[in-house]
This record gives structure tokens, sequence and C-alpha cells, in this order.
């Protein structure tokens, strides 16, 4: 018996960049529907219950933190938004609408697969419902029933606030997560437009958890959007 292959819906607009999308999934093996508008990708979207959603921004109907409000209404499949440089206070909203991930326009088919893949392990996770008691990755090993971190095999010693950020990126490894994001599930929504408190914990992180905390490995900084808990080091 054959496993099938897992299903993306392209919402995009574009012929050039619909046409790069689909030769490159194809070339690895993914099935794949095509929408061209976001009334089209929100009806394929409920039709055939993809596994991932790329979704372009700048699309002729709606925008597209509206198709993601619209699509966090009733799924929680992952949704990637590809933008334009143009759109990148568009981009930090849909995240905070819940998007997983995004790519900015122009992006290679290598940067495109990797975060396919991340976001098909993250669906596979909310599938199967299983938390993880730990979370490994390299040198890195937090065990969260114990509340321990470990680097290298010696235990790091974190305040309360550094343990909650440090989880909070755990709870979304792989994933972009905005300022905002965080600071609401670290400090709570009173303080969502404080940046530089997440800036001067995530500096901290770093010393305790990086080999070299000016090149993290672990602890990615996104400009301008959020931060990134690495996921993919062996
Ligand atoms: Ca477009």
């Amino acid at each position: 018996m054959t496993e099938e292959k897992e299903l993306i819906l392209l919402i995009e607009d574009e012929p050039q960049m619909r046409r790069f999308l689909r030769i490159t999934l194809e070339s690895h093996g993914y099935r794949f529907v095509e929408a061209g508008t976001a009334q089209e990708g929100l009806m394929q979207a409920s039709m055939r219950n993809p596994d991932v959603i790329l979704l372009d921004l700048g699309l002729p109907d709606l925008d597209g933190l509206e198709v993601t409000e619209r699509l966090r209404e009733w799924t929680q499949t992952p949704i990637i938004v590809i933008s334009a440089r143009e759109q990148e206070q568009d981009k930090v909203k849909a995240l905070d609408a819940g998007a997983d991930d995004y790519l900015t326009k122009p992006f290679s088919a290598g940067e495109l697969m990797a975060r396919v893949r991340v976001a098909l392990r993250h669906a596979l996770r909310l599938r199967s419902g299983q938390n993880e008691p730990v979370f490994a990755q390299a040198d890195l090993r937090v065990d969260l029933a114990a509340r321990r971190v470990f680097v290298r095999d010696s235990e790091i010693h974190l305040t309360p606030i550094e343990y909650k950020l440090l989880t909070a990126l755990i709870r979304h490894a792989g994933k972009v997560v905005t300022h905002r994001q965080l600071l609401l599930e670290v400090w709570g929504p009173g303080q969502v437009s404080e940046v530089q408190y997440l800036r001067v914990y995530m500096t901290q992180l770093r010393h305790k958890l990086e080999a070299d905390p000016a090149r993290p490995r672990f602890l990615l900084n996104e400009p301008g959007i959020g931060y990134r808990l690495n996921a993919d080091e062996e």
C-alpha cells in the first residue's frame, strides 16, 4: 500500500509564481491544488482539507489577512504566507491572526521546502495531539515535565521569565513567533508593545544556551517580526 502524499493548497494570483510553486512541490512528490483568488482558495480549503496552505497576501479580491482570519475560524491547517517586500506590515498582521510562517519574494525552492516540512511536522503534532515531554535539539535538552534545561548535559538555571519565554518558543518550534505573540504568551495582554523586554530576555537566554550568543544556532532573530526556535539542527 502506498501512502498518500500530503496535499498543499496554493492561493496565488500570479501565474509565474504559481508555476514555480507547482514545479517545486511536484518535484518533491507533493500533491497540490491551486486557486487564483481568495474566494476560490477559501472554497478549495473547505472542500479539499489540505495539509498546508500557501497564501499570497496580495490577492485580487480579498487581502491575505482576511483570508487568514476566515480560515482560522474553522481550521488549524498550517498557513505559510507569501509576501512581497512592501507587504511587511501585512505579514506581521497575518502572523498575529494565526498564520504559521512566511516567505518573502523572491525565495528559493530550498527555502520553500524547508518551511513546508516544518509546517507538516507541526500539523502532525497537532493531529496526533501528542506533546513531547522532552524537547531535544542538538546540544539543548528541555525536560518540560520536570522543568529542567540542559546544555551538553550540564543543567542550566533559568529565571521564571526566561523559562516561560523558552517554552513559548518550544510550543511553536520551527515556526516564526511574532513579538506580539511572545509578549502575550509570556507577559500577558497588558505588555504586548514592550518589545524591549523581549530583547533583554532573549539576550540573556542566548548567553545561557548558545555556544556563541552573537551567532545563535537555536534562538534565531526574524528582524522586524519576531523570533524562531530552530528545530532543524541535527
Ligand atoms: Ca499577488
